[in-house]
């Protein structure tokens, strides 16, 4: 996996240069943290709107699949690392034997890219994932729905995030026809439907030299499939979870930060999700952490020494912003001033995430309390429960 240009990095380049591909507020947030990193950042970037261009970061427009734009931007940067999965992992591939240095490898890359993989890989390291089966073909699905004692989970293996992509079937027939609907574009993996006690996620980071570093355990709440809030401490227990990812992070060879989303349930944690990025139970850790994931991705990518990931805070609620009805109220900020905002300089639309904030102090309900307030002042969507 160490490959040896990318352990020259550091010396390569008095200060190195990571380019992005996806110009997000993951990209966003990276570019922000930047200086404390010690590098510069050229991120790719389909639209002149998109977070990271609003905020000024050097930007080469195109398409994260077209093979000229990319080497564009490969040709600005020492690295290559992503904001989404959504990417050509052939192309990267063949840029990789290139000799481009790209983090994390298209390899391990597609393990945050295609859920059947994922699962998969997942279940024959031996680690504890929902029953599920991967259908790829229409004739398949009569069969592979039969003998679930209850109507599955169904899930898009590719091209599905924030719960998009994801049903939780309340019959064998809403299963079969969402199947079929899937089956059009991507393979689709349906899984036991588990009784959830609580979501964690687990974050970790690793560089090219197999430094590895975890911060700490998070609690995550998602309304619709989508994540609504991040909350530090977790009363759940934590060695497990560790000992999960450190084991998911050697096997794929990962370089930079990974998210491990987890299942509680009663027979122990399930492993849900990899993303192998900087993640949205990852945003407390900017206010919360003595370097944030943003930063340490950045480190590791570009064969940096990783920043200490221990939390500087008793505890912290990170709340995301997600567009209402009315288009958000931008004095907010000022009335708050005890909680963190992030504004990732997207427009407004019902629905989309548009920023998130956070409290960080001595006492959860009291940093929750805080983060929603100052969520709710902003207008975020209702029916986000707090
Ligand atoms: P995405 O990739 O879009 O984030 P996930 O696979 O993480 O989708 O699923 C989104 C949410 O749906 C999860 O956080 C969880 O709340 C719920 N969910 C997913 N799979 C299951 C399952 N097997 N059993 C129960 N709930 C599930």
């Amino acid at each position: 996996m160490d490959s040896p240009r990318a352990a020259n990095l550091a010396s390569v380049s008095a200060r190195p240069r990571v380019g992005v591909v996806g110009a997000g507020q993951l990209a966003r947030m990276m570019a922000e943290s930047a200086p404390r990193a010690g590098v510069d950042v050229v991120v790719l970037a389909e639209s002149e709107s998109d977070s990271a261009v609003v905020l000024g970061v050097e930007t080469v427009l195109g398409s994260p699949r077209d093979r000229a734009a990319l080497h564009q931007l490969a040709e600005r940067c020492d690295v290559v690392t992503f904001d989404h999965e959504l990417v050509d992992l052939d192309l990267l591939g063949e840029m990789e034997k290139g000799g481009t240095v790209i983090f994390p490898s298209p390899d391990a890359l597609r393990w945050a890219s295609d859920k059947a993989h994922q699962r998969r890989g997942l279940a024959e390291l031996g680690l504890p994932v929902p029953r599920f089966a991967v259908v790829e073909t229409l004739d398949q699905v009569d069969e592979a729905l039969q003998d679930w004692p209850s109507p599955p989970v169904v899930k898009s293996a590719r091209g599905g995030y924030d719960g998009r992509g994801v049903v939780v079937s309340s019959s064998f027939e809403e299963a079969r026809v969402e199947t079929l609907q899937f089956l059009r574009h991507s393979p689709v993996v349906l899984e036991e439907r588990v009784p959830l006690l609580a979501e964690v996620a687990q974050l970790v980071a690793r560089s090219p030299s197999g430094e590895f570093a975890t911060y700490p355990l998070v609690t995550t709440v998602q309304v619709e499939g989508m994540c609504a809030e991040v909350l530090y401490p977790t009363p759940h227990q934590t060695s497990d979870a560790r000992l999960l990812a450190q084991t998911i992070a050697e096997h794929i060879g990962l370089v930079g930060i990974m998210a491990v989303e987890l299942f509680v349930t009663p027979a122990g944690l399930l492993v849900n999700e990899v993303a192998l990025r900087p993640h949205n139970s990852g945003h407390w850790t900017i206010e919360g952490c003595r370097t944030s994931q943003f930063a340490n991705h950045l480190r590791a990518v570009s064969a940096q020494p990783l920043g200490d990931c221990d939390a500087m805070v008793t505890a912290a609620a990170m709340v995301n912003l997600v567009g209402g009805d009315q288009p958000s109220d931008d004095d907010a900020p000022a009335r708050h001033p005890d909680v963190a905002f992030h504004l990732y300089g997207k427009s407004w639309r019902p629905g989309r995430k548009l920023g998130h904030v956070t409290a960080v102090g001595e006492n959860l309900d009291d940093v929750r309390a805080r983060a929603w307030a100052a969520a709710r002042d902003w207008g975020t969507r209702e029916g986000v429960r707090e």
